[in-house]
């Protein structure tokens, strides 16, 4: 206990070696997880990222066809500058995702590949906090991989990855939502958070598309106002929280 009060927010467990990412959309983690990502992988562990879409539906000026390559092109640059060399997409339709046993099986065979000892989704609930409301996909999309991280271990849900050679991974010890409104463990963002910027300046169409204000100011002030509110439960310290469910 600490004398700021026992509404403190955790340090994240560290006894770990892999982490799989899981998320609807290209920028899905760029928005607020990347100085963690960064922190960690500068400590020699492995970061690999599952995206169910391309986000093929993300811009309102560009057709899907040619969106989706696009935004494909900016998350692999997006995730190069926080050390993660690894991206993958699952190819599920952009704007309806559904949550169901085929999501769920898809994340699973994710979690066989990589066998990650933490895997780290974005907010599953209905808001972001009060009454701002969160997207189906992002729903959908961190529901199944809660649920993946159990279906991955068990050899008799989706049998049909046992015979593809894809054997259960029962290592997963927690799942870390990003951008939960009851977090309750945090990384500083301090170290990471330059890249973050860069990271997340990295999805240029996207951002141009959704404002007129300079894009880098833009990726600054959207990360440092979700750092910033963090610091107060984080012993001062700037912050990217997660609301982890150990297993
Ligand atoms: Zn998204």
């Amino acid at each position: 206990m600490t004398d700021q009060g026992n509404d403190q927010l955790r340090p994240m467990p560290e006894d770990w070696r892999r982490a799989l990412a899981v998320v609807a959309h290209p920028d899905d983690l760029e928005y607020g997880c990347a100085a963690a990502i960064a922190s960690w992988t500068d400590g020699g562990r492995e970061v690999v990222y599952t995206l169910a879409t391309r986000g093929e539906a993300g811009i309102d000026t560009i057709d899907p066809a040619t969106c989706g390559p696009l935004r494909e092109r900016e998350q692999r640059a997006s995730a190069a500058v926080v050390g993660v060399s690894e991206v993958e997409f699952l190819d599920h339709e952009d704007g309806v995702i559904e949550y169901g046993p085929a999501l769920r099986r898809d994340i699973a065979a994710a979690i066989r590949r990589h066998r990650p000892e933490l895997v780290i989704t974005l907010n599953h609930r209905d808001t972001w906090g009060g009454v701002y409301w969160n997207t189906p996909d992002h729903v959908a999309v961190g529901r199944a991989t809660l649920d993946a991280a159990g279906d991955a271990g068990n050899r008799w849900i989706f049998p049909e990855l046992t015979e593809q050679g894809l054997e259960p991974w029962d290592g997963v010890r927690w799942v870390a939502v990003a951008g939960s409104a009851s977090p309750t463990h945090a990384v500083d963002a301090g170290p990471g958070m330059e890249r973050a910027v860069r990271s997340l300046l990295e999805h240029r169409a996207y951002i141009e598309a959704l404002t007129d204000q300079h894009p880098e100011e833009y990726c600054r002030t959207f990360l440092a106002s979700h750092t910033d509110a963090a610091a107060a439960r984080f012993g001062g310290r700037p912050a990217v929280t997660f609301e982890v469910f150990s297993r």
